[in-house]
């Protein structure tokens, strides 16, 4: 639960002064720009996040998430379903300026008049975390079988075979003719 701190702007001074940890487990229906990403928008995203003040008084969340996912495998077209986890560390800024000396270790959060909207960057971490392609494990998946390398290899050595009566015939000739 504990989705009310998805319905209004969060003071995040509050929460990075109180050390605050909060869990939220997030549907994945309430993600418009994932779901476009899905198959299905079945399934809850469940996030942690701890914020804090690091030693250089920057505002700052650790965070994980998990959530499973149904995408397209592109092998078979189907429906296939895959765990997503990543763990970030975001620096709350204001502005570009701060954005810009953000520590590399942080990606920058904005907060807009003074609160923080946590949907959108809950939104991203689970985007980021998305696959480039999905595929079903080997076995299990409903694509005709495929050639792998080594099939391929063999259907060009056939094919080269298949070539070869006619040189070998060429080559009896010759040796026939030699031969006489
Ligand atoms: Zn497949």
């Amino acid at each position: 639960m504990q989705n009310e701190y998805l319905h209004h702007p969060l003071d995040p001074w509050k929460l990075c002064i109180a050390e605050r940890a909060i869990s939220i487990d997030l549907p994945m229906q309430g993600m418009q720009r994932l779901q476009e990403m899905l198959v299905s928008a079945e399934g809850t995203a469940h996030y942690e996040l701890q914020f804090s003040i690091d030693p250089q008084r920057l505002l700052q969340v650790q965070g994980r998430v998990k959530g499973e996912v149904t995408l397209e495998c592109q092998r078979c077209l189907e429906a296939v379903s895959q765990t997503l986890e990543s763990e970030f560390l975001w620096g709350l800024v204001t502005g570009e300026e701060a954005a810009i000396n953000l520590p590399r270790t942080h990606e920058p959060v904005f907060i807009e008049n003074e609160k923080l909207d946590l949907l959108p960057a809950l939104e991203d971490e689970l985007i980021l975390a998305l696959p480039l392609v999905a595929y079903h494990p080997e076995g299990s998946c409903q694509a005709p079988s495929q050639f792998t390398e080594e099939e391929q290899q063999f259907e060009v050595e056939v094919s080269a075979k298949k070539k070869n009566p006619f040189s070998a015939l060429a080559d009896l000739k010759k040796s026939l003719k030699s031969g006489q």
